[in-house]
């Protein structure tokens, strides 16, 4: 077989510093705001008419699993992570190329000293993910009102209300003020959603402090009762 040579034309800045804890699909966390910053090969030519569509898909390398390989069949969180479908039924990041390919909002476009940096709401990406392209959507092409979604036709459950301690509240202002960002909202919308898929609706409730890092800090919660996560703490 060839093999293809390509670019990447830029790499994205996210607050997803690790895998676990992101997004399974764009669009799901609009708290998350991320920059695509283009290689400085590209002028503002290359984006000229970009800033009137509300949206773009990008493709990129999922760069931090690429070197572990694909399997001709995943377990998709959807299913609660124990039945299988075949990786081209899935959006699982274990692919032959591994390339990714997400919707996201242009919220806006600046050109700070001709650096192009494409500001994004929504995006799905770790941070320092290289870039292969961007495209415009277009929704009388790409939205498709009446189309089949296989095993994952609704919109994922936020199954979860998330609190927080007066510790990880006080925390929090501290970062927004440091950061500019609304990290109360943020945290809220990707708990909510519920990181660990697999114990979906038999999540049995212990001591486990489960974590994540966003920006640069460590993001610790507890499973409680009656379907509240409360968010312990967030530590430099
Ligand atoms: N919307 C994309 C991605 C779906 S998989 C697509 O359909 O192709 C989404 C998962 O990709 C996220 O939960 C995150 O864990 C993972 N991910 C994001 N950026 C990544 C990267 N650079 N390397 C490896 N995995 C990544």
């Amino acid at each position: 077989m060839n093999s293809l040579n390509f670019q990447p034309i830029g790499y994205v800045t996210s607050c997803y510093q690790e895998k676990f804890g992101i997004p399974r699909q764009p669009g799901l966390v609009t708290a998350a705001k991320s920059q695509l910053i283009l290689d400085d090969d590209f002028s503002e030519e290359c984006i000229r008419g970009l800033e009137g569509f509300s949206h773009i898909w990008l493709q990129f390398i999922f760069h931090q699993t690429q070197k572990q390989g694909w399997k001709s069949m995943v377990r998709p969180p959807r299913l609660g992570g124990n039945k299988k479908v075949g990786v081209f039924a899935s959006r699982s990041t274990f692919r032959p190329n591994p390339i990714g390919l997400s919707v996201v909002a242009l919220s806006h476009i600046e050109v700070k000293n001709s650096l192009i940096i494409l500001h994004l709401l929504g995006c799905d990406l770790l941070n320092k993910t290289p870039v292969l392209d961007i495209k415009p959507y277009l929704p009388y092409v790409d939205a498709i009102p009446d189309a089949v979604g296989g095993f994952a036709t609704e919109k994922p459950e936020t199954l979860f209300d998330v609190t927080f301690t007066d510790l990880a509240k006080k925390q929090c202002r501290q970062a927004e003020a440091r950061l500019g960002e609304d990290i109360i909202t943020l945290i809220t919308q990707i708990l909510a959603l519920d990181p660990s898929p697999s114990y979906r609706n038999k999540r049995e409730i212990t001591d486990r402090i489960y974590g994540m890092k966003l920006y640069d800090f460590d993001l610790s919660w507890q499973y409680c009762e009656n379907n509240k996560i409360k968010v312990l703490a967030i530590n430099s």
